[in-house]
């Protein structure tokens, strides 16, 4: 899950690392009254800073200085609504500005290739490291972060040196990354980025941006990431498969697609995809993995979630029996239908079902004598891709 730069700063307050004070405000009035209060005690000048989980909020105008509170009234007036790479401004930050002498770039992240964390530093910061990288590869340090050992003061320093940091930097900046390295151990993160990192014109260092990605399978011991996921922005058909655990993603297209094992899923939708070419273009409306163990519930829930989707005009069900034999999904197939029945949701668009592997046969057999008059049985993967496509284009 990635946070809100306002999150990310809120997180590094709690571990001591030095962040400019500011308040979320939804409304150019509620901006207005933030930068009051700023200026009451002694702040006149605010950055007004769009909150959405995008890069280059600043290049895009959604980051903007003002100079009193009606001006920042103003500059909230013209952030919020607007969008940024598809994501429309619904809050801003409003923080004390600073006064940047130089901007720095500094990451944690999980090297996945090397099998380790890496730290990245630069003192060339503010623009995308990427960029940085490209065109001065020798301004830009990757350390490894070996996950037993850690990082103590001393190896921060070394790792802000090798950034090529200044003096007058070092040690600043050597407090504020070993601080950075508990967010990212204590708090099971994958990415800590802050850029820019800044030293002041009265010679402190401090994050200026973060950015934070939490990772999802420590969930189970960090209850507290959980108030932090952006609820209003999640597909409630997402949020209902999530509190069903199941694994579902909305996609934009019309064949909602069922299967057991996400390798299987995956291929499901390259197939429906391709098939979908000579149908006007006919694409996954989802992608539902029911995993390993089918049963009548999981079955029923998975088909509760895909046919809630209005877009689906046809439905795709691709099983592999495995541990899960075939007459078990067939028979978890046959009763979903009964059991949505009685919730009350009947399954008025066609689903075609391809059932392989193990004792597929029984299965087959078991879903011909049900005789349901939208369920249509196809042997292979590809003509069962090709009927579900075919079958969405002909859909109202
Ligand atoms: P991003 O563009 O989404 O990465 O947003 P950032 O939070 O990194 O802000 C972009 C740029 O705005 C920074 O690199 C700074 O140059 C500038 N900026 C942000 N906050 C301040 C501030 O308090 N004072 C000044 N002078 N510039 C700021
Ligand atoms: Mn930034």
């Amino acid at each position: 899950m990635d946070l809100f730069e306002h999150q990310a700063k809120e997180i590094f307050a709690e571990y001591g690392v030095p962040v400019p004070a500011g308040k979320i405000a939804t409304t150019p009035e509620e901006a207005r009254a933030i930068a009051d209060a700023f200026a009451a005690a002694g702040t006149s000048r605010v950055v007004v800073k769009a909150q959405v989980k995008a890069g280059g909020r600043g290049k895009a105008g959604g980051v903007k200085v003002a100079d009193s509170p009606a001006d920042a009234e103003d500059k909230a007036r013209q952030i919020l609504g607007m969008d940024i790479k598809g994501h429309t401004v619904h809050k801003v930050l409003v923080e004390e500005a600073s006064a940047i002498a130089e901007e720095y770039y500094f990451s944690f992240l999980l090297d996945r290739a090397n099998r380790t964390f890496l730290s990245i530093c630069s003192v060339e910061g503010g623009m995308e490291i990427e960029e940085v990288a490209a065109t001065k590869p020798d301004a830009v340090a990757q350390v490894p972060v070996v996950a037993l050992t850690g990082i103590d003061r001393a190896r921060a320093r070394e790792i802000a040196a090798a950034g090529r940091l200044p003096e007058q930097a070092l040690d600043g900046a050597a407090e504020l990354i070993e601080r950075l390295w508990a967010v990212f151990v204590d708090e099971d993160a994958t990415l800590v980025e802050v850029n820019p990192l800044i030293l002041t014109q009265d010679g402190r260092v401090m994050a200026l941006d973060g950015k934070v990605t939490l990772d999802g399978n420590a969930d189970f011991r960090q209850a507290e990431h959980e108030a932090l996921e952006d609820k209003a922005s999640t597909d409630p058909l997402e949020a209902k498969a999530k509190e069903k655990g199941l694994n579902y993603v909305k996609l934009d297209g019309s064949v909602g697609i069922i299967g057991n094992g996400a390798g299987l899923v995956m291929s499901t939708l390259d197939v429906v995809a391709y098939a979908g070419e000579q149908y006007g273009g006919q694409k996954p409306a989802n992608f539902l993995d029911i995993g390993g163990g089918a049963s009548a519930e999981v079955m029923a829930n998975g088909m509760e979630v895909v046919l809630g989707d209005s877009d689906v005009k046809s439905v795709f069900i691709n099983v592999f029996g495995g541990i899960t034999s075939g007459d078990a999904v067939a028979n978890g197939i046959v009763q979903a239908v009964k059991l949505l029945g009685e919730r009350g949701e009947t399954v008025d668009r066609p689903i075609v079902v391809r059932l392989d592997g193990n004792n597929a046969e029984e299965g087959r057999r078991i879903l011909n004598e049900a005789a349901i008059p939208v369920i249509e049985q196809v042997e292979t993967m590809d003509e069962a891709a090709r009927r579900a496509a075919e079958l969405a284009s002909q859909g109202v």
